[in-house]
């Protein structure tokens, strides 16, 4: 067995969004597909890597957000089978309602980010459930229940390893800054502190997070990740509180998560290549909409 990164140069960008080629006994499997703007860029790196798009019969995608399975409705119409979520797979046979509430974070940048998302026909989409089995060759990927970044998330466990999307957070190799992706409608603290938990007690020896590459001090980073993730959420809970406007919030999220990034070393430029993999505005919006519904249901339970 053996893994590699393909580096998809998101936005002319290396080492934001990869895409893993895994390859046992039956070939070569892919683990996330990146948007459909970087198709192109992931074609050129398996073709580095020694194989033809047509080599790829199975692929993987921790979750449905676009820069992870954008790509996905043209491997499947191209003859790969995608095992996905449960909740994600109808939105990547009927992409127009992800691709919608997409266009809600992403305004006018639809395009230019996230290329085109084609819809996979039916038969070739595998929905997948936590515990469920991928076997394929020699290869046995575990799929675990991982909500919290969002409701419809996997990640998937193979051996005393995992590809874990976005549950163990962004880390940027070169950069000692660790990043919290919180994206709106479905970021839930709570599920997501649970979430570390069982990917702590998991033990595994290396993590990929698919933003990006390999993690080996596994229970260090999802340490720091947990501190990173309640530090993200108390910014945002404690300016709401005092009445801060949801502009003024984006300012001074942004400013704060900047500082902290110098204060870890990270260049302008690094600082540029975080943001553009994860944008800060979202994350405030994700996080203040978690806030809005958490009261709410404090409210209707009175
Ligand atoms: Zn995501």
């Amino acid at each position: 067995m053996k893994i590699q990164a393909l580096d998809l140069h998101f936005q002319g960008i290396p080492e934001t969004i990869a895409s893993y080629l895994v390859i046992g006994s039956e070939g070569p499997v892919l683990v996330e597909t990146g948007p459909g703007s970087t198709l192109t860029m992931l074609k050129t790196q398996l073709a580095q890597a020694g194989y033809h798009p047509t080599d790829i019969k199975h692929v993987l995608v921790t979750h449905i957000h676009l820069d992870h399975a954008g790509a996905a409705g043209w491997w499947a119409q191209n003859g790969a089978q995608i095992y996905v979520h449960e909740f994600g797979a109808r939105h990547l046979i009927h992409p127009e309602k992800l691709w919608a509430s997409a266009s809600r974070i992403y305004g006018d940048k639809m395009q230019t980010l996230w290329g085109e998302m084609l819809p996979a026909p039916p038969e070739r989409v595998t929905a997948v459930r936590d515990g469920d089995i991928i076997e394929i060759g020699d290869l046995r990927f575990e799929a675990i229940e991982t909500p919290g970044h969002a409701r419809h998330h996997h990640v998937f466990r193979l051996g005393n390893i995992a590809f874990t999307g976005d549950a163990a957070g962004i880390r940027l190799p070169g950069f000692n800054f660790l990043d919290i992706p919180a994206p709106p409608p479905e970021f839930d603290l709570e599920t997501w502190l649970t979430t570390l938990d069982k990917l702590n007690q998991a033990q595994f020896s290396v993590i990929y997070p698919t933003h990006y590459g390999q993690v080996k001090n596994v229970s260090e980073h999802l340490a720091q990740i947990r501190a990173r993730l309640q530090a993200v959420a108390e910014f945002v809970r404690v300016r709401m509180e005092n009445g801060m406007s949801r502009d003024d919030l984006v300012v001074a999220y942004t400013e704060w998560n900047h500082e902290l990034a110098r204060a870890a070393g990270v260049s302008e430029s690094g600082i540029v290549h975080f943001d553009t993999v994860n944008p800060l505005y979202m994350s405030v919006d994700g996080i203040m909409r978690y806030w809005r519904k958490r009261a709410e249901a404090a409210q209707s339970a009175t």
